[in-house]
This record gives structure tokens, C-alpha cells and sequence, in this order.
């Protein structure tokens, strides 16, 4: 039995490409279940199918996922692309550090994208992004759609992995998906995609052919940015330059905030936590303690 990846879903029919490439039309059969769970089938799930007729079948089982985002709603995503600009709008780091949250709690890999280089005139500000995320381990590139800058350091990431694009509105994630996916071009400029956004409120993600094997997201991902439903003791998990010292704290379940014997106060203050990230640490976990008043 042929063995693919659902591609894209409407109204009921799974488009599975196959391991030959083809992409078949299909319903799917019977009742899934994950964990005892009903399973409903994802853009990006692995399916078998079974072939009935040409270029169709039906999708017989689905194989446990390894990731599961729900908005877009994707499975077996391994990489977010969190993406900012340099300039127009200038960088932001607070909400750069919000989707890094987003992508650790779903147990993505990560690569920060800077973006509209062509703007700015030295390298300064790239390597002061750069040292900020170092700590972290966060790979960072800086890309420019005009001048070519970081694109093929870009495909390299996305080589073999399916991945999304995450940022604000503006930063450039459709030019740059443009760029990456020649024969399908999404719309860019914020006016056009209101617009479209307010016709096609039930547009479907699809997950798109990379040249380099790689597939994305046609769609924004993690447009939904609150912190509910985490609890405070999650946050410090989704910092990955806290997350050695943590063990090490005088006391278990250490929020990092002023408790004695604190490791990771302790790196901050020597330095090897960048004080910015320590900054909207504070901020987030404020926001989830908030929310747990509110529940
Ligand atoms: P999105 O909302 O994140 O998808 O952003 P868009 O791709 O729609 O881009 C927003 C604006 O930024 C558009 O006017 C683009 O032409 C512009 N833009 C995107 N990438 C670059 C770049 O590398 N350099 C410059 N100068 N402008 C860019
Ligand atoms: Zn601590």
C-alpha cells in the first residue's frame, strides 16, 4: 500500500502526495485513533492510501505524529522560521522572543530570519540580533529579496524538514516564500492581503515542494500568540539558554524570579544570559500568571 504526505485538505478530500510524487485525491476511511483518541487527518500527516481509481484513493491509516500545531493546523512540522525586519518595520525584539515561546512549547527546531538587509547600511545591528540569540543557540540570518543576501543560507535550513513562517504582518514572509517557491507566488503588501483575507476567511494551508526536498506552509503559522494555558513553571523550559542551568537552582521548581541559589539570576548577572531575554522572561510569565487569575 502506497505510503504519502497529506498535502492539502478541502471539504472532506485529503490531497496525498505519494512517495513517486503523485498527488492523490482521497477520503478517508473509517475512524483514526492516536492514543485512544479520535484522529482527525492533518495537512502533513503520513497516510497510507490505498490507489482506486486514477489519481484517487482513500486513506486507510495514519502514522503517530511528532508534532502538532493547530493554527495553521499542521502535523509533523520540525521547524518555524520566526521571522523579523531589520528595517520597515525596525527590529522588534519583544515579539520575537513571544513566537520563540510559541515554537519551543511545540517542540520545534528554530531559525531566526532578518529581513529587508538591502536597508540598512552595516553589519552592526545584524551582529548585536546575533549576540542576543547566541546564548540561546538560535541560528540567525539575514536575508534580503532584493540584494539575494542569506537566501541560500535559508534553503540550506529548510533542506529536508517541513517548516513555517512565523512573524508580524510587514516583515516580509510571503516576498520571501516568493523567493524560495517560484512557481506559486502569494500575494505580498498588507493591503491586497486584507482584503483577500476578508473574501477567503476559510482558505486552506497547503504544504508546498521545496527544490531542496524540503517542503513549507504556504500560511503564517502561530497567528494565535496568548500564553494560555501554560503554566509558570513551562515558561523557563521554552528559554533553551535557561534550560541547562535550571537544574542546578537551590530549589526545585525555581521560577528564576528572586528565589536564593537562583542559577540562572546568576548567569544573568555574569552575563551569559542576555538581560533583554531575562527582560520578557518576566514579562511572559507575568502575562501567564494573569491569565491563571482570569481562569
Ligand atoms: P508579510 O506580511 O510578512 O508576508 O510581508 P510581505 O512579504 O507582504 O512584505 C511587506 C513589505 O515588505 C512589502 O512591501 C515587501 O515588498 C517589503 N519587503 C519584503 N522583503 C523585503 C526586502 O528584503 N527588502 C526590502 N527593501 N523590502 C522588502
Ligand atoms: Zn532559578
Amino acid at each position: 500500500m502506497p505510503v504519502g504526505q497529506i498535502v492539502k485538505a478541502i471539504s472532506g478530500f485529503y490531497y496525498v502526495r505519494t512517495e513517486a510524487g503523485d498527488v492523490l485525491q482521497c477520503r478517508a476511511r473509517g475512524v483514526f485513533k492516536f492514543e485512544k483518541k479520535k484522529l482527525t487527518p492533518l495537512v502533513g500527516d503520513v497516510v497510507e492510501v490505498d490507489a482506486t481509481g486514477l489519481g484517487e484513493g482513500v486513506v486507510t491509516s495514519v502514522q503517530p505524529r511528532h508534532s502538532e500545531l493547530t493554527r495553521p493546523p499542521i502535523a509533523n512540522v520540525d521547524q518555524a522560521m520566526v521571522v523579523c525586519s531589520l528595517r520597515q518595520p525596525r527590529f522588534q525584539q519583544m515579539p520575537v522572543d513571544r513566537f520563540l515561546v510559541h515554537a519551543e512549547r511545540e517542540g520545534l527546531e528554530i531559525v531566526i530570519v532578518l529581513t529587508k538587509s538591502d536597508l540598512i547600511k552595516d553589519g552592526r545591528e545584524i551582529e548585536q540580533v546575533r549576540e542576543i540569540y547566541q546564548a540561546a543557540g538560535y541560528p540567525v540570518i539575514a536575508t534580503s529579496i532584493h540584494s539575494g543576501d542569506g537566501l541560500e543560507a535559508v534553503k540550506e535550513r529548510l533542506a529536508g524538514k517541513i517548516s513555517v513562517f512565523a512573524g508580524q504582518s510587514g516583515v516580509g514572509k510571503s516576498s520571501l516564500l516568493n523567493q524560495l517557491l517560484p512557481n506559486r507566488q502569494l500575494e505580498t503588501g498588507s493591503v491586497s492581503k486584507k482584503i483577500g483575507r476578508g473574501r477567503h476567511t476559510t482558505r486552506q494551508v497547503e504544504l508546498l515542494p521545496l527544490d531542496g526536498g524540503g517542503q513549507v506552509a504556504d500560511t503564517p503559522g502561530f497567528s494565535q500568540l496568548s500564553f494560555q494555558g501554560m503554566e509558570p513553571a513551562d515558561l523557563g523550559d521554552c528559554f533553551p539558554e535557561f534550560r541547562g542551568r535550571a537544574d542546578q537552582c537551590r530549589f526545585r521548581g525555581c521560577l528564576h524570579l528572586n528565589e536564593p541559589g537562583c542559577e540562572v539570576r546568576a548567569a544573568l548577572e555574569n552575563g551569559e544570559i542576555h538581560p533583554g531575554r531575562y527582560r520578557h522572561y518576566e514579562t511572559f510569565m507575568n502575562e501567564i500568571k494573569e491569565a491563571l487569575m482570569r481562569r
